[in-house]
């Protein structure tokens, strides 16, 4: 995937001082790139019985949607709160400075449902954790996680021990 790798540009000091922001952008703007991108996200979910992708707020609304597409499955947001209408699941988790909180509607998964959590990047992997406890508060799966970057040196795979997590781009 060193191709792939070729369209993520990186942003230092982006959003504070001190993080390198890894800028999916130029990748979105190329088809190719794009398409071959979706096309390994969903690679080890061919297949599989898939009900519903979990995009996360924000990046995770533009892959999620194309992974749902790909795998017939529907497509579910876990956003921020204050943005969803109706009753939800939330949870709170860390961030690099502070907490966060993450929501999802409560009657947007079936009870056993197999679910397919997407995001851009996986760091510490807290933000996965989050979505991870949302699913298992709805008594649905997490079959796995997938997100095209994963930023090795930060560990989050460790953190989602036991789970299964699909990563496209490596750094
Ligand atoms: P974490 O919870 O630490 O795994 O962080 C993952 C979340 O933060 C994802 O939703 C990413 O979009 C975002 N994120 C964290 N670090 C970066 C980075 N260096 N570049 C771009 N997005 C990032």
């Amino acid at each position: 995937m060193e191709r792939l790798k070729d369209f993520i540009r990186d942003i230092p000091d982006f959003p504070k001082s001190g993080i390198v922001f890894k800028d999916i952008s130029p990748l979105l703007e190329d088809h190719a790139a794009l398409d071959s991108a979706i096309e390994s996200l969903c690679l080890p979910y061919k297949g599989q019985t898939i009900d519903a992708v979990l995009g996360i707020e924000a990046r995770g609304f533009i892959f999620g949607p194309l992974v749902a597409q790909k795998l017939q499955a529907g497509f579910v947001p876990l956003r921020k709160p204050g943005k969803l209408p109706a009753e939800t699941f939330s949870v709170n988790y860390e961030l690099e400075y502070g907490t966060s909180q993450l929501h999802m509607h409560k009657n947007a998964l079936a009870s056993q449902a197999r679910v397919l959590i997407i995001d851009d990047v996986i760091a510490t992997g807290g933000t996965a954790q989050a979505g991870i406890n949302l699913v298992e508060q709805a008594n649905a799966s997490v079959v796995g996680l997938a997100f095209l970057i994963e930023i090795s040196f930060l560990k989050g795979r460790d953190a989602l021990n036991g789970y299964n997590v699909h990563t496209v781009i490596n750094f």
